[in-house]
Protein backbone atom coordinates (compact mmCIF):
# COMPACT_ATOMS: atom_id res chain seq x y z
CA UNK A 1 0.00 0.00 0.00
CA UNK A 2 1.51 3.38 -0.88
CA UNK A 3 2.21 4.81 2.56
CA UNK A 4 2.12 8.67 0.84
CA UNK A 5 -1.46 8.12 0.91
CA UNK A 6 -2.28 8.11 4.50
CA UNK A 7 -0.99 11.90 4.68
CA UNK A 8 -3.58 12.83 2.23
CA UNK A 9 -6.07 15.19 3.70
CA UNK A 10 -9.68 13.80 2.06
CA UNK A 11 -10.98 17.20 2.67
CA UNK A 12 -8.08 19.18 1.18
CA UNK A 13 -6.84 17.01 -1.05
CA UNK A 14 -3.55 17.70 -0.21
CA UNK A 15 -0.80 16.65 2.80
CA UNK A 16 -1.68 16.39 6.35
CA UNK A 17 -0.69 19.84 8.27
CA UNK A 18 -1.58 18.79 11.54
CA UNK A 19 -3.10 15.73 11.14
CA UNK A 20 -5.59 14.89 13.43
CA UNK A 21 -7.44 11.58 14.03
CA UNK A 22 -11.35 10.91 15.09
CA UNK A 23 -13.09 8.93 17.01
CA UNK A 24 -13.91 6.76 14.11
CA UNK A 25 -10.36 6.68 12.93
CA UNK A 26 -10.06 8.59 9.97
CA UNK A 27 -7.05 11.06 9.79
CA UNK A 28 -7.28 15.15 8.27
CA UNK A 29 -5.98 18.06 8.67
CA UNK A 30 -6.50 19.47 12.06
CA UNK A 31 -7.79 22.82 10.36
CA UNK A 32 -10.07 20.84 7.88
CA UNK A 33 -11.91 19.15 10.81
CA UNK A 34 -12.39 22.26 12.47
CA UNK A 35 -13.76 23.37 9.49
CA UNK A 36 -15.90 20.64 8.99
CA UNK A 37 -16.99 20.33 12.38
CA UNK A 38 -18.70 23.95 12.06
CA UNK A 39 -21.15 22.60 9.98
CA UNK A 40 -21.03 18.85 10.68
CA UNK A 41 -20.25 16.78 13.44
CA UNK A 42 -19.78 13.66 11.06
CA UNK A 43 -17.05 12.10 9.45
CA UNK A 44 -16.74 13.17 5.62
CA UNK A 45 -15.32 9.75 5.44
CA UNK A 46 -17.54 7.47 7.46
CA UNK A 47 -20.26 9.80 7.94
CA UNK A 48 -20.01 8.05 12.04
CA UNK A 49 -20.35 11.07 14.72
CA UNK A 50 -17.11 12.46 15.72
CA UNK A 51 -17.10 12.20 19.25
CA UNK A 52 -13.66 13.47 19.56
CA UNK A 53 -10.58 13.62 17.66
CA UNK A 54 -6.74 13.37 18.82
CA UNK A 55 -3.45 14.66 17.87
CA UNK A 56 -0.56 12.29 17.80
CA UNK A 57 2.49 14.15 19.47
CA UNK A 58 4.65 12.97 16.79
CA UNK A 59 5.73 16.72 15.18
CA UNK A 60 8.60 17.08 17.69
CA UNK A 61 9.07 20.90 16.75
CA UNK A 62 6.58 23.00 14.96
CA UNK A 63 8.16 26.01 13.71
CA UNK A 64 4.87 27.73 11.91
CA UNK A 65 3.27 28.27 15.08
ZN1 LIG B 1 -6.85 19.03 4.94
ZN1 LIG C 1 -14.67 8.29 9.83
Amino acid sequence: MPKDRKNICCLCTGRMNRKVTTSCQHSFCKCCLLQQLNHSNRCPLCRKKILFFTSPTCFGSAPNN
